[in-house]
C-alpha cells in the first residue's frame, strides 16, 4: 500500500464541499442537496464548457452506505463553445449524470483502494468539484458542431456553406477534366 498523499484542506463554505454532518452514518440514511453553485474555472475542453461562474444547477442525494457516502444525482449548466466545423458560437444546455462513492476515513474502502478508484470524505467533508469535473468533461462532445450536419466553411473561401450557392468551388481548370472529377466522386 502506498502512503496517502495528504489531502488538501475543504472549506466547507466553498459552493462545491459538502458537509454531511447532518447525515446519520448508517446505511440507506439520506439527504437531498439541491444547490446552484456559480460554475468553477476550466469546466470543460478546448472548444466547449461551461464559463466561469455560470449558473450550475445541482440536485443531488446524499446517501449513507457501510463504507461512505454514495453521491448521485445531476448537475446542469448553460455550455458554450464554437462550432468544429464553422466556428460558429454555439450555446446549449448539458445534464450531467453524477455517481460516486466517498469511503470514510479508515475504513476498508479507504484502506484497500486508491483515492484515483473511490473518492474519500475528509472529516465530514465532500469535495465534489474532480466528480464533477469528469462528468461533465466526460458529456462534452469532443468535436462540438453548431447542428449534426452543419456543412463547415469552403476551405478556398472560408465563407459558411450555407451562404453560398450549390455547387460553389472554385475549380477553374479545364471543363472536360472538371467532367472527369464529377465522373470520379459518382
Ligand atoms: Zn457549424
Ligand atoms: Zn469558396
Amino acid at each position: 500500500m502506498q502512503h496517502h498523499t495528504p489531502t488538501h484542506h475543504l472549506d466547507p463554505r466553498s459552493p462545491l464541499v459538502l458537509d454531511t454532518r447532518d447525515l446519520p452514518r448508517r446505511p440507506g440514511a439520506m439527504r437531498v442537496v439541491a444547490r446552484t453553485v456559480p460554475a468553477p474555472d476550466g469546466l470543460g475542453l478546448e472548444l466547449v464548457g461551461v464559463r466561469p461562474g455560470a449558473d450550475l444547477v445541482l440536485d443531488l442525494r446524499l446517501e449513507s452506505v457501510s463504507e461512505g457516502v454514495l453521491v448521485s444525482g445531476t448537475a446542469t449548466g448553460p455550455v458554450e463553445g464554437e462550432c468544429g466545423r464553422c466556428l460558429r458560437p454555439i450555446s446549449d444546455t448539458v445534464e450531467v449524470p453524477l455517481q460516486e462513492l466517498y469511503a470514510y476515513e479508515h475504513s476498508t474502502t479507504d484502506e484497500t483502494t486508491d483515492e484515483d478508484e473511490v473518492g474519500r470524505l475528509q472529516g465530514d467533508l465532500i469535495d465534489l468539484e474532480p466528480a464533477l469535473r469528469d462528468a461533465v468533461v466526460l458529456s462534452l462532445p469532443n468535436h462540438p458542431l453548431c447542428r449534426d450536419d452543419c456543412p463547415g466553411l469552403c476551405p478556398e473561401c472560408g465563407v459558411h456553406r450555407d451562404d453560398l450557392p450549390e455547387g460553389h468551388t472554385h475549380e477553374q481548370g479545364d471543363p472536360r477534366w472538371a467532367a472527369l472529377t464529377e465522373f470520379k466522386e459518382e
